[in-house]
């Protein structure tokens, strides 16, 4: 915990030292072009840095490196518990600097500075150092095969890795990918948002004193149309890792096939239905679930449970809870500790959160909480946590990642009801079921097409189960030993003796 009150944090934020560059074999360094892109801060609008913006040509060089530094092995073929060792380091780095990372966290993406310390630092971290913890404890495989010949499973490094991710877990979502693909002995190339490029900035240094070698971790901050692309379409890159939203997914899988078949990993968006049955056990602990469910991060999160399914016997009684719920997540500065709700990133985005509570209105649902825009005076991008009611699922509201605080409630009659509406979306990615019966749990879980279901309370998870989304959520999973499946080539060794 930290005791550092609102005056704290902006005295640090005023003397902090924001690094722009990008990270190319062990040293920070400027574009080929030279071009730089102005960072600006959500939170009242202050200019942060001017960050490098990186193109083909960086593209260029630290594919190079990263190549080189593969081949030579000075981490690929290093044995796995000194790897685990530098894992460890790296991970206890992060946490060393997690008030730093924290406070850059907030001021560049807008999230409020306790969920930046106590959730994305966090379990930033924790991602390094499990799957540096893990990677001296998994066994390749022995073939079953007749007496006189030895097949040998064994998993090997894929090579020179990209990794694109987006702005709202900047840091988590980083080393999401940073662990499993480091701990299996890779190279790896990370392409932050351009919206939030500086916590992935700031850890190349800490990667470096960690002990990871030089050209074995870079990171080129930039646009995805220049940089981004450029990664996607190169003939050296192995394997593309993304999470970010539908579109861009499909559009890298297109490069991929357009260049070298470079294996593509992708996390996706999501539209994620969160079903309150009359049996839940306990209405209210739902209620404020539910609130939480879209307003935590800003609803700027990929299993936001932005469709509230109520079993319209309980609709009158139980959406008033969930608007008194929401009551308590109100949007405020989020360098003061006591916020829950913070800007949203930028005013693109905030324009297109507002576009869609228009959308609401004229669609003919029923607005119960929210939908302004506020603290405009602060020059930052605030919007309230907002609720329709009387939604139906063919809305726009109710189709489309809004990826803000909209929720959109639906109601229905039978579980078989449901469950329809629930998997009658194009995503997949996570869903949430509230009853106190346990075959009804069991069933409308197993019926529900997304990667991950909870039951009784919403966005369980640990870095111990996997993630990742049905449909066009996208495929693969972070987190888990099932992430390294990404990082890794499976050979079959197959000797006559
Ligand atoms: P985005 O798709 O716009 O951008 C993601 C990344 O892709 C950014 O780094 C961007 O610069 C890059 N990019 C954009 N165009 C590119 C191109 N042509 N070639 C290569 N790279 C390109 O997504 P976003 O707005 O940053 O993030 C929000 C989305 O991320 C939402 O859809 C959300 O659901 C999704 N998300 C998914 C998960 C998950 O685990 N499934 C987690 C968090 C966020």
């Amino acid at each position: 915990m930290t005791s550092l009150t609102r005056a704290d944090w902006e005295q640090r934020a005023k003397t902090l030292k924001v690094e722009g560059r990008a990270f190319i074999h062990g040293e920070y360094c400027a574009a080929q072009s030279g071009a730089t892109f102005e960072c600006i801060s959500p939170v009242d609008g202050r200019l942060l840095a001017q960050v490098v913006s990186c193109d083909a040509p960086d593209a260029e060089i630290a594919v190079a490196g990263a190549r080189a530094t593969f081949d030579s092995g000075v981490w690929s073929r290093l044995a796995p518990v000194k790897r685990k060792a530098v894992m460890i380091r790296f991970a206890d780095l992060i946490e060393q600097h997690g008030e730093e990372l924290a406070l850059l966290e907030t001021l560049d993406m807008g999230k409020p500075i306790g969920d930046s310390l106590h959730i994305d630092v966090t379990s930033a971290a924790r991602a390094i150092r499990w799957s540096g913890e893990a990677i001296d404890k998994i066994y390749d495989e022995v073939a079953a095969t007749p007496h006189d010949e030895l097949g040998l499973v064994t998993r090997e490094p894929i090579g020179v890795v990209a990794a694109i991710v987006p702005w709202n877990f900047p840091l988590l979502m980083s080393c999401w990918k940073l662990g499993p693909a480091l701990a299996t002995g890779n190279s790896v190339i990370l392409k932050p948002s351009e919206k939030s490029p500086l916590t992935a900035i700031r850890i190349a240094q800490l990667a470096i004193e960690a002990g990871i070698p030089a050209g074995v971790f870079n990171v080129l901050p930039g646009y995805g149309h220049t940089v981004g692309k450029a990664l996607a379409l190169h003939m050296d890159v192995d394997t593309l890792v993304f999470t970010g939203s539908t579109k861009i997914a499909k559009q890298l899988m297109v490069y991929a096939g357009e260049s070298n078949m470079k294996r593509v990993w992708l996390e996706a968006g999501g539209k994620s239905p969160n079903i309150v049955f009359a049996d839940a056990p306990d209405l209210k602990a739902a209620a404020e679930a539910a609130a939480g469910a879209i307003a935590f991060n800003q609803g700027e999160v990929c299993t936001a449970g932005s469709r509230l399914l109520v079993e319209n016997s309980i609709k009158e009684q139980f959406v008033p809870l969930v608007v008194e719920a929401i009551k308590s997540w109100k949007p405020g500065n989020p360098l003061d500790p006591a916020t829950n709700v913070g800007a949203l990133v930028d005013s693109t985005q905030m324009n297109n959160v507002l576009g869609y509570i228009q959308a609401g209105h004229d669609d003919g649902a029923k607005l119960v909480a929210g939908g302004k825009r506020v603290l405009e005076e602060t020059g930052g991008t605030y919007v309230e946590p907002t609720i329709f009611d009387g939604v139906d699922n063919a809305m726009r509201i109710a189709k489309e990642e809004i990826f803000g605080p909209v929720l959109s409630v639906i109601g229905f009659d039978t579980v078989e009801e449901a469950v329809a509406i629930a998997n009658d979306t194009v995503y997949g990615l996570a869903a949430a079921v509230w009853t106190s019966n346990l075959s009804k749990a069991h069933l409308t879980a197993k019926a529900l097409r997304a990667g991950s279901v909870w039951v009784n309370q919403y966005d369980g998870g640990d870095m111990t189960a996997p993630f990742g989304g049905f449909k066009q959520s996208g495929n693969g999973r972070d987190k888990s030993l099932h992430a390294f499946d990404k990082y890794t080539e499976l050979k079959a060794t197959w000797i006559k003796l």
